[in-house]
This record gives structure tokens, C-alpha cells and sequence, in this order.
């Protein structure tokens, strides 16, 4: 039996699977029919101090494998991926609701990552300079920085802890793993993949649990290094608890992705795109499209195109077939967006598609359908906040330069994406958005696993990002040694 089929799932350290050292627990939901599929531990502070004492002491070995060694069990982990791949996708729409497409799509992206650290040998190489002066040389060598904790969302139960565990053990570092409290289970499968792939004991653990378990990790004088992704209360009380307690933190956070499209953009496409952007996920995704910016001239147009796209929308259980629009992740969640949706016609936004009189909204599972607003303004809070679900506002704008003023307004530059056939705009776009992640006639701009996930503002808090060449940067520190030999 594997752990995921188990009610209450069991913290993973040292390669065992415990109890954790309480009998609290939370309910793990299927948000698309409302039932309880586990119950996860609320761990203590006592069950991290065991799990980072088990990653410290591996450490001490893990960090003197050779690097192809620790990569060539990066290939077999990733073939068991492959192996898994099905399995692993209809868990995630099962715990986090996405479509199976879109979890699929999501195990991809996770192998890529694995891909990319796979590549370890390389990427960790130094550099030297043979004469810096007469018989003097200097060179760069790079290792790894101890034990590193990472804390997930719930909305990639499977890539986003792919962003970080992969290369933080490809560079010889151990790992304590605390998982969205609401969806574990993914994280429990991926462990047991890498037990079957050979992965030594204690480099790689979880922690399951919520407040408790990230203060343990934050504040552990062992804990050499934090990585964290959610929320962006989260994410600046992480960075800030975290770095006090002088430790390497990178902190990816909140998001309010705008969407610009000009007058002489393929409509259609732009439509597509937007529509898979703002929906895709339930709108929960750290990179979707929250706003579009739209040329007064051509709004109507495109508006059009959006409500019909809307409705013809397959609202359901991610596993049914079709279903493009699945749940979002809680009860209180969908009441916290229902609220949203009210609070914008109070603000005086017009509702054009009313996602609460979609069927599946009186549906038993978290259901909204698609919601569009028009006449969206900076003033209002349905534009401020991140509302992280399928609620998508309009703005009317004058041209390109109003819009991109619009975007940079709000506090958050996650991402931002241009519909134009205009090369010149482009240009400008690019120059003067504030926004660390863009797309060209293209809706989710999400780097690939080898460019770094490159969140501005107050998207993102440190200074190196997930992924790319930026992970080598966080998951290593560095020797230069300068030598004369006489
Ligand atoms: P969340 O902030 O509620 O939870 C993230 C993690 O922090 C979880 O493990 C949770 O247990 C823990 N946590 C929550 N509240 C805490 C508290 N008060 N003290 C200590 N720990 C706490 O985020 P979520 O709802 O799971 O995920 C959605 C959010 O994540 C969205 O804001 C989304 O934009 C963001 N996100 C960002 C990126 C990115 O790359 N920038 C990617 C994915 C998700």
C-alpha cells in the first residue's frame, strides 16, 4: 500500500515514514466533490527539529557524492516520473481539482526541472583564470550549503516542489519538504518515487503541517537556506523572519497579471489565449491572467469574443472528460471570491458574465464559472487584489502607453503579456513594463525550467530566483582559491 492510499498520511524522515508528534489533524478535501480523501498531521516544532537533525546528518555523506552520481539518480527519479505520469496527474487534479490536461501538463513541467538539474556536472562547474599574476592563478569553486527547507502552495503540488528539491540535491545540499497543508499528497508520492530511485536516507524529508512547521523551519540554526512559494503575506513574513535569522531565503509571492491587447492584434488568438489564461487552473495560478488592458477601439470586439469563449466552457470534476474548468481549492475559498464578485459591482464594474449562475456553481464541489468584468479601474479592489480564481477584469485604455501606466500601478509584476502585430510596441513594452516574466501573443508566460521564474515587485522577495541559472546561484556557495606554485 502507498502512503497516499493511508487516511492520515505520516511525515517522511530518514527515509521512514512517521507519525508526527500530535494528534492534530486537517482534512484533505477532493474539491470538486467535497469529500475527504486523507487528514495531514499539524506537525510540531519537535517533528522539524527531527526531520532537519535527519537531513543534517546525510548531509554530511550527500555532500561528498560525486556530482554525476547524484545526477545519474536525477535520471532514474526522472524515469520513474515518466513511469508514474498518469498516476501522478489524476492525484493532482484529485487534491487540487485542475483539469487532467492541466495536471499532466503540470508533471511535464516538473520533469523538466529534474531535467535541467539533472545537468548538475555542468552547471556546478567553477571557473579559473591560470595568470591573474606572474605564477599566480585564481579559480572558483562551487559546493553546496547544507540543509534547505522549502515551503509549497497548493496550486503545483507537484512542479512547484520540483522548482526546488531537484537541484538543491542535484548540488549536494538535503532537503525538508512542508507541503501545502492542502494538497500533501503529491508531495508523499514524489518521495516515495525517490526512495525507489535510491536516494539515500535523510536527504530528503517532509514535514507536513502549516504555521508550526515554516516558524520551525525559519527559525532552526541548522537550516541553511529557505525556499519558499505562495501567498504575498507569506512570502514577506518568510523573507523577513527567514533573513533576520541570517539565512539565505528566496521568497515567490503573490500576482496580478495584466494581459495589454492593441487594436491590431489577432483577435481570435488574443481571445484563446486570455480566455486559457484567466480560466485555465480555476484561475489559480501565480501566472495568470488577471486584467486585460484593452484598446478602446477594439473592446467591444474583444469582449465579445471572450463571453462567447466563457460559455462554452466545461465546468466539472477534472477527470471527466472535456471539463476545461475545474474547482477552486476550498469552500471558504469560493465563498471569499463570491464575495469578490460582490464587492465589484458594488465598486461599479460591470458584470458581462456572472460565473454564480453557472449550474455547477449550486454543484457540490467549490465551483465558480467564469466571471468577466468590464469598466474595470485602478480604484477598485477586485483590480488590487490577487483574487486567484476565474474572475478576470477589463480595463478600456487610450493606447499603449495608458496601459502599460495601468499595470505598473499595482504592487504586484509577476508576469505581464502584449497581443499586438507591431513590432515598435512590442519594443515598448518590453522597455517600460514592470513585470519580470512577459509574453508576445502568448497568454502564460511561464519560463521553462533553465530561465529563472523571474517575479518583480512584490511578486518576489531575495535576489536569486527559482530556477535557471539563479538555482546553481541559491543552492551553492563558493570557494575562489588563489595559488602560486613555486
Ligand atoms: P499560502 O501563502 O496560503 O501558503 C503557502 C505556504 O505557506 C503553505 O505551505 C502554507 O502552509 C504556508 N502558510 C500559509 N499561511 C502561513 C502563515 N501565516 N505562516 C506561516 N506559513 C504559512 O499560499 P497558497 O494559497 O497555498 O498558494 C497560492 C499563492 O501562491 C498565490 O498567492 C499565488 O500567486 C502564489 N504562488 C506564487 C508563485 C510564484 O512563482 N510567484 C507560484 C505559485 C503560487
Amino acid at each position: 500500500m502507498t502512503q497516499t492510499m493511508v487516511k492520515t498520511v505520516k511525515n517522511y524522515i530518514n527515509g521512514e515514514w512517521v507519525e508526527a508528534s500530535t494528534n492534530e489533524t486537517k482534512e484533505v478535501f477532493n474539491p470538486a466533490t467535497g469529500e475527504v480523501i486523507a487528514h495531514v498531521p499539524i506537525s510540531t516544532k519537535e517533528d522539524v527539529d527531527r526531520a532537519v537533525q535527519a537531513a543534517k546528518e546525510a548531509f554530511a555523506e550527500w555532500k561528498e557524492v560525486a556530482v554525476p552520481k547524484r545526477a545519474r539518480l536525477l535520471f532514474k527519479f526522472h524515469q520513474l516520473l515518466v513511469d508514474n505520469w498518469e498516476e501522478l496527474a489524476k492525484l493532482i487534479t484529485t487534491e487540487n481539482g485542475k483539469n487532467y490536461t492541466e495536471a499532466y501538463g503540470e508533471v511535464q513541467r516538473g520533469i523538466e526541472c529534474v531535467e535541467f538539474a539533472a545537468g548538475a556536472p555542468t552547471l556546478m562547474m567553477g571557473s579559473q583564470l591560470p595568470s591573474i599574476a606572474t605564477d599566480l592563478e585564481s579559480g572558483v569553486y562551487r559546493y553546496p550549503i547544507g540543509v534547505i527547507g522549502g515551503i509549497t502552495p497548493f496550486n503545483f503540488p507537484a512542479m512547484v516542489p520540483m522548482w526546488m528539491f531537484p537541484m538543491a540535491i542535484a548540488t549536494g545540499n538535503t532537503f525538508v519538504l512542508k507541503p501545502s497543508e492542502r494538497t500533501p499528497l503529491l508531495a508523499v508520492r514524489l518521495a516515495e518515487l525517490l526512495e525507489e530511485a535510491g536516494l539515500p536516507k535523510g536527504v530528503f524529508n517532509i514535514v507536513h503541517g502549516a504555521h508550526d512547521v515554516v516558524n520551525g523551519l525559519l527559525d532552526h540554526q541548522d537550516v541553511a537556506a529557505i525556499s519558499f512559494v505562495g501567498s504575498q503575506p507569506v512570502a514577506e513574513y518568510v523573507y523577513k523572519r527567514g533573513t533576520a535569522n541570517l539565512k539565505r531565503v528566496q521568497a515567490l509571492s503573490g500576482a496580478k497579471n495584466h494581459s495589454i491587447v492593441l487594436a491590431d492584434a489577432n483577435l481570435e488568438n488574443a481571445a484563446t489565449q486570455i480566455i486559457n489564461a484567466a480560466f485555465g487552473s480555476a484561475g489559480e495560478r501565480c501566472m495568470a491572467c488577471s486584467v486585460v488592458a484593452v484598446e478602446e477601439s477594439i473592446a467591444d470586439e474583444l469582449i465579445e469574443k471572450l463571453v462567447q469563449k466563457a460559455n462554452e466552457i466545461k465546468i466539472g470534476n477534472g477527470l471527466d472528460d472535456d471539463v476545461f474548468l475545474g474547482p477552486v481549492i476550498r469552500e471558504e475559498h469560493k465563498q471569499r471570491t463570491l464575495q469578490y464578485i460582490e464587492t465589484g459591482e458594488k465598486e461599479g464594474a460591470k458584470l458581462i458574465r456572472d460565473g454564480r449562475k453557472d449550474e455547477a456553481a449550486k454543484s457540490k464541489g467549490y465551483f465558480v464559472g467564469p466571471t468577466i468584468f468590464d469598466h474595470v479601474t485602478s480604484e477598485m479592489k477586485i483590480w488590487q487584489d490577487e483574487i486567484f480564481a476565474p474572475v478576470l477584469s477589463i480595463a478600456r485604455v487610450k493606447d499603449l502607453t495608458e496601459a502599460v501606466e495601468l499595470a505598473n500601478k499595482s504592487r504586484f509584476a509577476n508576469g505581464a503579456c502584449i497581443f499586438t502585430r507591431s513590432g515598435g510596441a512590442v519594443r515598448q513594452f518590453r522597455e517600460t513594463i514592470d513585470a519580470g516574466m512577459l509574453g508576445v501573443n502568448i497568454g502564460v508566460p511561464a519560463p521553462m525550467a533553465f530561465f529563472p521564474f523571474s517575479g518583480w515587485k512584490d511578486s518576489f522577495y531575495g535576489d536569486l530566483h527559482a530556477n535557471g541559472k539563479d538555482s546553481i546561484e541559491f543552492y551553492t556557495r563558493k570557494k575562489v582559491v588563489t595559488q602560486r606554485w613555486v
